[in-house]
């Protein structure tokens, strides 16, 4: 393997594991010469990631997504976009290249490492986003409003970098993405570690409260004993439980959790769905369930699919799912909105996503993909 394969796999792994940067399996990594990229594969974790997990691509057939036309119809328009993926794709395996490789193309830096990070989503999923983003950051990042995924945002991000490039003489080292994440790209892993150090030492000047401490233990509640019988599409379902001084922070009425009650990103819906439900707290076991069964009904003839997160007022978090792992990705990934939320303030409060852009992932192929790859 060369030496550049082996840094991306050393780099990827590095924020992989670190649950601040990197929640349940998100992100991805590259590394480009002249003529290849090496992307991560859809659904592997970059925590594990060995050479195989990587997808290598042809660059000049990569071009093409930027100047092709493409159908107008969305569906249409990821499907053909997802074809000329694959025509590009040089390495042997069925591995799908990451939704985002049309990016990574044309970020014009041998290393890219995106992630979601704690702090980062923090800033990106807040009301003063852009604002904050030119005061911390000045010139040396470009900020991107939110924008659908797939085509779209890369066609965004693409004019915006060449307007930036054009603007200071360089291409963009570090790229926000409203209510998603980061890109940081560098000639070196050294120089991408020093800008996410950057990155995040500028934003802890900002938090003016931290974080409560993770003291997050097991949430015990009839709820979870009888979460079969509260709807039959839970008949086979696992639920858990967590509770935490941030968690009662939320928790705690029904006007402090509809700051967490919509999805801040779009991997929180591939995770959590777009709504959390929270259920009025009823002192009798025997009523509380029936309660439950009634929010739970409404909430599934309001959005037509079953929650994934329940919170019992003045209690803790409770996650439905139908396996153990996608009830502990669940936990992982609801938590990270709790942090996004409380953090969000610092920056003028939460920003979460639009009714328009949360049906767009609803309706998104290439994230049922990845709902699907995260499961198995
Ligand atoms: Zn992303």
């Amino acid at each position: 393997m060369n030496k550049d394969l082996t840094e991306l796999i050393e780099v990827s792994r590095l924020y992989g594991k670190d649950k601040t940067f990197v929640i349940a399996g998100g992100g991805n990594t590259s590394f480009k010469d002249e003529s290849h990229i090496w992307v991560k594969a859809s659904g592997v974790a970059l925590e594990t990631i060995e050479e195989n997990g990587f997808v290598c691509l042809s660059r000049a057939k990569l071009k093409i997504v930027s100047t092709k036309t493409y159908s107008h119809d969305a569906t249409e328009r990821e499907a053909e976009v997802k074809a000329d993926l694959a025509n590009a794709i040089v390495s042997e395996g069925n591995n799908r290249p990451s939704v985002e490789t049309s990016m990574h193309e044309i970020i014009n830096y041998q290393f890219v490492v995106h992630t979601h990070p704690t702090k980062v989503n923090a800033l990106m999923c807040s009301n003063n986003a852009e604002n904050a983003c030119r005061e911390l950051f000045g010139d040396q990042s470009l900020f991107i409003p939110y924008t659908d995924p797939g085509y779209i945002l890369f066609k965004k991000v693409e004019t915006e970098i060449a307007l930036f490039t054009t603007k200071f003489g360089k291409a963009p080292q570090i790229i926000f993405l409203e209510n998603h994440g980061v890109f940081v790209a560098a000639n070196s892993v050294s120089e991408i570690n020093d800008l996410y150090t950057s990155i995040i030492e500028k934003i802890n000047q900002k938090i003016k409260e931290a974080l409560p401490a993770d003291d997050s233990k097991s949430f015990e509640s009839p709820i979870i004993e009888h979460i079969q019988e509260l709807h039959p599409g839970f008949k086979t379902f696992a639920a858990m439980g967590i509770e935490s001084t941030l968690i009662h922070h939320f928790a705690k009425d029904h006007n402090s959790f509809k700051k967490a009650n919509i999805a801040f990103t779009p991997d929180d819906i591939v995770y959590c769905k777009a709504h959390y439900l929270f259920l009025p707290a009823i002192a009798n076991d025997q009523e509380q369930i029936e309660s439950a069964k009634i929010h739970i009904n409404g909430y599934v003839n309001t959005y037509g699919y079953l929650p994934k997160v329940l919170v019992p007022e003045g209690g803790g978090i409770i996650a439905v799912e139908d396996s153990i792992k996608s009830v502990l990705n669940v936990l992982e990934v609801y938590s990270n909105i709790l942090k996004i939320s409380f953090l969000s303030e610092n920056f003028g409060g939460p920003k979460f996503m639009t009714k328009a852009q949360i049906e767009f992932i609803d309706n998104w192929e290439v994230e049922n993909y990845r709902r699907k790859m995260a499961k198995s």
